[in-house]
């Protein structure tokens, strides 16, 4: 959002990305000003000029369809239907968002709240597929096992316009070894057992600050942190994965503005070496 919408295209073509993901409003309020059609057009315009494909919108931290208070839930959910209609106009496929989170009730509480929340959310607009994201498992925050996303995507009724998008951070930090081989084994196993390989839309590509199984959501630098090069070229290798839009959540610490991601995106292609990089 820095600097606007407008200039997000330009942004990424000045790291080198292919793929972005923004988000819509300022991500730490409920509703945003009104999205204008004239603003949009210039938005999808300037994605054509610059060549770099916007694949999703981040929805705003505060929606919350497992919260115990029936005030935020609601609010959550129009606000979730704002995002999906300026995704619909910005002409962008993913909306992401995380699940939420139980508060101090147990998880079941919470996803019994928040499956009853996608089941009475309309219809996305054409073109716009909500993708719920796995998380870390902290403070509750719920979607951190692979069943768990499941049984989220059941409660959306059917058909679903809902699939999945996940973090290697938070597979990690929510206990899925993917730093090594058995752990990658154990989470692609999981992963065609519940049905969820083929709901894999996208990634969201970031190291880890913190240990296996820490429950807490720390992103790090490609290859800086606990998971390590290995544990992301299997994923960028994969051949379900390949073809994904992924993107970067790193830090943005440090000197330029840009070097950091820079560096990231090229610790990532360089772990393509061997095939040709589709555009
Ligand atoms: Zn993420």
């Amino acid at each position: 959002m820095a600097g606007g919408l407008i200039t997000a295209p330009g942004r990424g073509l000045r790291i080198g990305a292919d793929v972005l993901q923004i988000f819509s409003k300022q991500n730490t309020r409920w509703m945003g000003k009104a999205l204008e059609e004239e603003e949009a057009r210039a938005f999808r315009e300037e994605s054509d000029r610059t060549g770099i494909r916007t694949v999703a919108i981040h929805c705003a931290y505060l929606i919350n369809l497992a919260s115990a208070k029936e005030a935020v839930r609601t609010r959550s959910l129009y606000a979730l239907e704002d995002e999906a209609s300026r995704a619909a106009m910005l002409g962008v496929p993913y909306l992401v968002m995380h699940p939420g989170s139980s508060g101090d009730d147990p998880e079941e509480t919470g996803e019994r709240r928040l499956s009853s929340a996608l089941r009475t959310f309309g219809r996305l607009p054409r073109g716009v597929t909500l993708l719920l994201e796995n998380t870390a498992g902290q403070g509750n925050s719920i979607g951190r096992s692979i069943g768990q996303l499941r049984r989220l995507i059941d409660a959306c009724g059917d058909p679903p316009d809902v699939a999945v998008c996940l973090d290697s951070a938070h597979l990690f930090e929510a206990g899925y070894d993917i730093a090594g081989e058995r752990g990658w084994k154990r989470l692609l196993g999981e992963l065609s057992r519940h049905g969820v390989l083929p709901l894999v839309r996208m990634w969201h590509l970031n190291d880890s600050k913190t240990p296996l199984g820490s429950r807490v959501d720390r992103h790090f630098h490609i290859g800086e942190g606990q998971i390590g090069l290995p544990g992301f070229r299997r994923i960028l290798n994969h051949r379900d994965f390949r073809r994904l839009p992924m993107v970067l959540e790193t830090p943005k610490d440090g000197g330029d503005e840009f070097e950091r991601d820079r560096k990231n995106l090229a610790a990532l292609r360089s772990l393509c070496a061997g095939r040709d990089r589709e555009q």
